[in-house]
C-alpha cells in the first residue's frame, strides 16, 4: 500500500451538479452565495455534461487553506445539489475517481480522454476571480 503525501494536493475543485428546472434556479442561486463569501476561481455553468461529468454543473477552484471553509459551508448549504470535493495531485483519474469525497447522490464519473493518467503535472494556479463581501 503505498502512503500519499498530503504535499500532492495543489489545490481543490468543487464541482456542483443541478438537473431539472427548480434546480437550475438553486445552482444560480448557490452560485451567487459562494462569489458573495468565497476567494476561489469560479467556473461558468454548463447546461450540459462536459468532460467526465455525467450532468450540468459549475466549478469551483480553490486554494487547499479555503478547504476548511468551503467545504463545511457547501455541507450546510447545498440545498440539496450534489457536489464532487476533489483534490488536485496532477493524477485526473485518481483524483476524481478514487480519491474524492461526494456531498449528497453519489453520481457517476464518465470515462473520458481527461481522465486518462498520465505523469503528475502541476495544476494550474486557482487564480481568484471572486470578491467576496459576505462573511461565510
Ligand atoms: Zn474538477
Amino acid at each position: 500500500m503505498t502512503i500519499k503525501l498530503l504535499g500532492e494536493i495543489q489545490s481543490y475543485h468543487a464541482h456542483v451538479y443541478f438537473d431539472g428546472p427548480e434546480q437550475s434556479v438553486l445552482v444560480d442561486t448557490l452560485r451567487d452565495q459562494i462569489a458573495e463569501r468565497f476567494s476561489v476561481l469560479l467556473g461558468r455553468r454548463h447546461d450540459r455534461p462536459i468532460g467526465p461529468h455525467a450532468r450540468p454543473m459549475f466549478q469551483v477552484a480553490f486554494d487547499i487553506g479555503e478547504f476548511d471553509r468551503m467545504v463545511p459551508w457547501l455541507m450546510l448549504n447545498r440545498q440539496g445539489l450534489t457536489v464532487l470535493v476533489h483534490p488536485n495531485t496532477g493524477h485526473p483519474r485518481r483524483d476524481h475517481l478514487h480519491d474524492a469525497l461526494w456531498l449528497g447522490e453519489v453520481l457517476t464519473i464518465n470515462p473520458d480522454p481527461f481522465l486518462v493518467e498520465r505523469e503528475a503535472e502541476p495544476e494550474a494556479v486557482a487564480v481568484p476571480n471572486t470578491q467576496p463581501k459576505v462573511l461565510p
